[in-house]
């Protein structure tokens, strides 16, 4: 089988990306210009203190926030504006699910709002609960669910959009080890299934000893220890 050029193309491309939040005397450096490149089926641990700039640069990849300087590209898979719903999912700490909603409702929700009939949405919703062990839960409430399975279900709500890329930002912060390890499960088995590439942000060194690659950041500013080569040719 031949590769195309699209199939290697990276997920995403920072060149000279940088973000300042304010201006003036209180302007604050968040991300230093930074240029990477997460290739597919990258699997890759972003670690750096609280406040080195990890939320940021996620933000950056996810095309929720723009770069005050350079560029963020997605070669692999086009415009700003075609990353959502979809291609280009994210996880975040804190609780995500709508209270009134049940677990497998929220799961469909993104599929039902971009068009999807409540059958395939809720089909999808299922096969993505079963991935992450939580079909008993299915019709419980998010107030009737631990931190734990509720971060499980944020990242079945993720995979339901057959995503290319999965942006996680610190998915475990609010967990204990037993749990956060269990959510680092499901987000591997996630990416697996989905043929994605995975991003996980965290200070958890581990969490980012599950994950082949491992980026730092340090005040804004990103080195790549370690860099092998299939981080950015593959
Ligand atoms: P991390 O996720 O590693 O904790 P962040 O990316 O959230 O780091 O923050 C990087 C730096 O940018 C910190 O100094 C933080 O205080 C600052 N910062 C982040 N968001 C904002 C914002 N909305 N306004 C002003 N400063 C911000
Ligand atoms: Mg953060």
């Amino acid at each position: 089988m031949s590769i195309t050029a699209t199939a290697t193309e990276p997920l995403v491309r920072c060149e000279g990306a940088a973000r300042t939040y304010g201006t003036g005397a209180t302007a604050t450096v968040a991300l230093q210009p930074t240029d990477c490149e997460v290739a597919p089926h990258a699997r890759l641990a972003l670690v750096g203190p609280s406040g080195s700039g990890k939320s940021t640069l996620l933000h950056l990849m996810a095309g929720l926030d723009a770069p005050t300087l350079g560029s963020v590209t997605w070669p692999a898979i086009g415009d700003r504006d075609a990353l959502r719903p979809g291609p280009v999912a994210v996880i975040f700490q804190g609780p995500s699910l709508l209270p009134p909603l049940t677990i497998e409702e929220n799961v469909a929700l993104p599929l039902v709002l971009a068009g999807a009939t409540d059958r395939d949405a809720h089909l999808a919703a299922r096969v993505a609960l079963e991935l992450v062990d939580l079909v008993e839960l299915a019709d419980k409430l998010p107030e009737e669910i631990s931190g734990g399975q509720a971060q499980r279900a944020a990242v079945a709500r993720a995979l339901a959009g057959e995503p290319r890329l999965i942006l996680a930002d610190e998915p475990t912060g609010q967990l204990d080890r037993a749990n956060g390890a269990a959510v680092v499960d499901v987000l591997l088995a996630a990416a697996e299934h989905a043929n994605a590439a995975l991003v996980i942000s965290t200070h958890d060194l581990t969490v980012a000893e599950r994950l082949p690659d491992v980026w730092e950041l340090h005040s804004g500013r990103l080195t790549i220890p370690n860099a092998k080569e299939t981080s950015w040719s593959r």
